[in-house]
C-alpha cells in the first residue's frame, strides 16, 4: 500500500505488529523499544517531519529546535534516562553538557544561578539566602524523598489492571502524599521569605504551574532532574529523531511523516487499526497512540466508544496546561563574538509568580515569565554546520483565548492584524533580550514569533497547550492516565501518562512497551527502571 501526499508518498509493508500514532519522544521511544522486541512497527505522523516537539525546522539557513532546551541526567552514563536513550538509538545520540550554571534566576534585576551539583547548588543558595540553611537542607531532603518514592509510582502504572488495583496503595502511596499538595503548601511548611520560594520554583516554566496551583510532586522531579547539570543533543533535538529511526527500520519498522490518522477503528471494543485522512485503512494487533489523551480519548475514538466508556466524563477531570508564544532568533554572528554562554534566562518581573500569571488576562500586561535559550551556543557541532552564525529562542506564556479570533485561518494567512499583534508581541520580548544583553541590539538578523495556533497547527494541540495536561495535584489522582484504555488492544503513551519534559515522554514510551509486551518480556526495560543510588 502507498500512503501519504502526492509528493511524499510512501510504501508500507504488508503486515505491522504495532502501529503507533505521533512520532514525538514518546512515540519514538515506545516504537524503538517493541522494534528492539522483535516488532514491526509503523509510526505515523501528521506533520512533514518526524520528532513532535523535538523536531526541527529551518528559515533563512538557520536552524531552530521547537521543544527542547535542556535536559538533565543524560550526560551520566549510568541514569535510568541514559541508559534508555543508549539503548533506543543504539548509542548513536550524543550529548553535550552546558555550562556549570544551566538556569539564572532574575526577579526583576536581581540575578540567581542554579549551579550544578547538589553540594554547589546549596552553598550558591546559602550565598543569596544565608538565613535560610535549615529550611533548605529540609527541601532537599524533600526533593530526595519524592523522586525516590516516584518509580514505584510511575512503574505502577504498567502493571496488569488486576496487579496495579491490589497494589496501588502499597506502591503509590509515598509519591501521591507529596503529589496531591501545591509546590507553595510544602515550601511554606519551610519557610516565609518569599524572595527564597521565588528562585526555588524560578524553573516553574519548566511544568507549566507557579507554586500556587503546581503539584509538589511535579516541581520536586524538575529540580532533581537538572541539579546534576544539564545537556543539549549533539547535533540539535532533531538529532533524537535521526538516531532512533534506524532502530524501527531495523526490524522491518518505518516512521512515515504526512500520515494523519483521523479515526481509531475499534471493533466489537477492540482496537483493529486506524484510518488516515483521506480515507486509506491500515490495520495491524496493537494500536498505540502518543497524541495526547484528550486528543486520543476525545477525538479519535468514535462517539459510540466515547460514550460506552464515559470518556468524556473522565477527561473533565483534567485541564490543558498553558499556551505560548515563542520567538525565533538568527543572527549573522557567532555565539562567542557575540559573548552568549550556554545557560538558560528566566526573566521574571518580581517575586510574585502566581499573581503574575493570574494579572495576565490581556495583552500588554507584562509576561510573567520570559525564558530565553541560546541552542547555537549548546550544540558542539553548530559552528561545522552554521559558521558564522547564532539563534537564540525565546518562549514566555500566553493564554490561547489571545489568539482565538484567528482560529481556523490559515497558516501563515491569518491576515493583517494577527501580523501586527504578532509584531507588538515580539516587539516586547525583544526588548527583554536586549535588556539582558545590549550587545545584540542591531545585530539580529531574522525573527519570526510563534503562537498557540501554530503549537495546534504543527503538533495538534487543540488550545495551544505546551505540556499536554496540567500538572496540578488533581492530574496525580487520575487512575485512569496509563497505558492500558479500556478499549482492548489500544494503548496511551506520552507526556500526558507520565509528565511533560523529553524525560517524562521517553519514560512513558518504556512504560507503555512494559504494558504491551508484559513483565516478563520487559526484563531488560525493567533493568533500566531500577532507582540508582543518588543524591
Ligand atoms: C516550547 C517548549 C519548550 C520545551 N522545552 C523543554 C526542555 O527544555 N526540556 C524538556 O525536557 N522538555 C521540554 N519541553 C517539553 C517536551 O518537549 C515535551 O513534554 C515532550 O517532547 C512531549 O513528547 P510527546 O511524545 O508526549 O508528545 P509530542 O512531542 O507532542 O508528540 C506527539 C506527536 O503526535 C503527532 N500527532 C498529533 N496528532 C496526530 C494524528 N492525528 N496523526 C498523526 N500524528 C499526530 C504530533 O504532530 C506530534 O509529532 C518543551 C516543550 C515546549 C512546547
Amino acid at each position: 500500500m502507498i500512503i501519504g501526499t502526492p509528493r511524499h508518498k510512501a510504501t508500507l509493508a504488508k503486515r505491522y505488529d504495532t502501529i503507533v500514532i505521533g512520532s514525538g519522544m514518546s512515540g519514538l521511544a515506545t516504537a524503538a523499544c517493541l522494534s528492539k522486541a522483535g516488532q514491526k512497527v509503523l509510526v505515523l505522523e501528521q506533520h512533514y517531519t518526524a520528532g513532535g516537539f523535538t523536531h526541527t525546522y529551518t528559515r533563512k539557513g538557520y536552524e531552530w529546535d521547537v521543544g527542547l532546551h535542556y535536559i538533565g541526567e543524560v550526560h551520566r552514563p549510568n541514569s535510568t534516562i541514559r541508559r534508555i536513550f543508549d539503548y533506543i538509538s543504539d548509542s548513536g545520540l550524543q550529548w553535550a553538557q552546558m555550562d556549570e550554571v544551566y538556569d539564572r534566576i532574575y526577579l526583576g534585576d536581581e540575578s540567581f544561578d542554579l549551579v550544578t551539583g547538589v553540594e554547589r547548588f546549596r552553598a550558591k543558595m546559602l550565598s543569596y539566602f544565608p538565613q535560610e540553611q535549615q529550611a533548605l537542607d529540609r527541601y532537599l531532603q524533600l526533593i530526595r524523598d519524592v523522586n525516590a518514592s516516584s518509580s514505584m509510582f510511575f512503574l505502577h502504572k504498567a502493571l496488569p489492571n488486576s496487579l496495579a488495583k491490589i497494589l496501588r496503595l502499597p506502591l503509590c502511596r509515598r509519591y501521591l502524599k507529596f503529589a496531591e499538595q501545591t509546590t507553595a503548601d510544602v515550601l511554606l511548611t519551610l519557610t516565609k521569605n518569599a524572595k527564597f520560594i521565588a528562585v526555588l520554583t524560578g524553573q516553574w516554566g519548566d511544568y507549566g504551574l507557579p507554586p500556587k496551583s503546581s503539584s509538589f510532586a511535579m516541581h520536586a522531579m524538575v529540580v532533581k532532574h537538572y541539579l546534576n547539570g544539564a545537556s543539549y543533543p549533539v547535533g540539535g533535538s532533531a538529532s533524537i529523531a535521526r538516531t532512533i529511526e534506524p532502530v524501527i527500520q531495523k526490524s522491518g519498522g518505518q516512521i512515515v511523516t504526512r500520515a494523519a490518522v483521523e479515526e481509531i477503528i475499534v471493533e466489537h471494543n477492540k482496537a483493529v487499526g486506524v484510518r488516515l485522512q483521506g480515507g486509506q485503512e491500515i490495520r495491524a494487533k496493537t494500536i498505540i497512540s502518543s497524541v495526547g489523551v484528550e486528543n486520543t480519548l476525545g477525538r479519535l475514538l468514535d462517539q459510540a466508544t466515547i460514550e460506552k466508556h464515559g470518556l468524556k466524563r473522565q477527561l473533565a477531570n483534567i485541564e490543558p496546561s498553558m499556551a505560548h508564544v515563542g520567538v525565533y532568533i538568527g543572527l549573522q554572528a557567532s555565539d562567542k563574538e557575540l559573548g552568549l554562554a550556554t545557560s538558560n534566562l528566566w526573566l521574571y518581573p518580581d517575586e510574585h509568580h502566581d499573581a503574575n500569571l493570574a494579572a495576565m488576562k490581556q495583552p500588554g500586561h507584562k509576561f510573567p515569565v520570559i525564558f530565553i535559550s541560546f541552542p547555537s551556543s549548546k550544540d558542539p557541532e553548530w559552528d561545522a554546520k552554521f559558521p558564522g552564525k547564532s539563534t537564540i529562542e525565546i518562549v514566555a506564556p500566553a493564554p490561547y483565548e489571545w489568539f482565538k479570533q484567528w482560529q481556523g485561518s490559515r497558516w501563515q494567512k491569518r491576515g493583517k492584524d494577527y501580523t501586527k499583534f504578532k509584531q507588538e508581541l515580539q516587539d516586547t520580548l525583544l526588548e527583554s533580550l536586549y535588556r539582558i544583553h545590549p550587545q545584540l541590539i542591531g545585530r539580529i538578523h531574522f525573527a519570526e514569533l510563534s503562537t498557540p495556533l501554530s503549537t495546534d497547527h504543527f503538533c495538534r494541540y487543540k488550545t495551544g497547550e505546551i505540556y499536554g495536561i496540567n500538572h496540578t495535584p488533581r492530574r496525580f489522582q487520575q487512575k485512569w492516565l496509563r497505558p492500558a484504555t479500556p478499549i482492548t488492544n489500544l494503548y496511551l503513551t506520552g507526556q500526558d501518562i507520565v509528565t511533560c519534559g523529553v524525560g517524562g515522554a521517553l519514560i512513558s514510551g518504556v512504560l507503555t512497551t512494559i504494558r504491551v509486551l508484559g513483565l516478563w518480556r520487559s526484563r531488560v526495560l525493567l533493568t533500566m527502571l531500577k532507582p540508582k543510588r543518588s543524591r
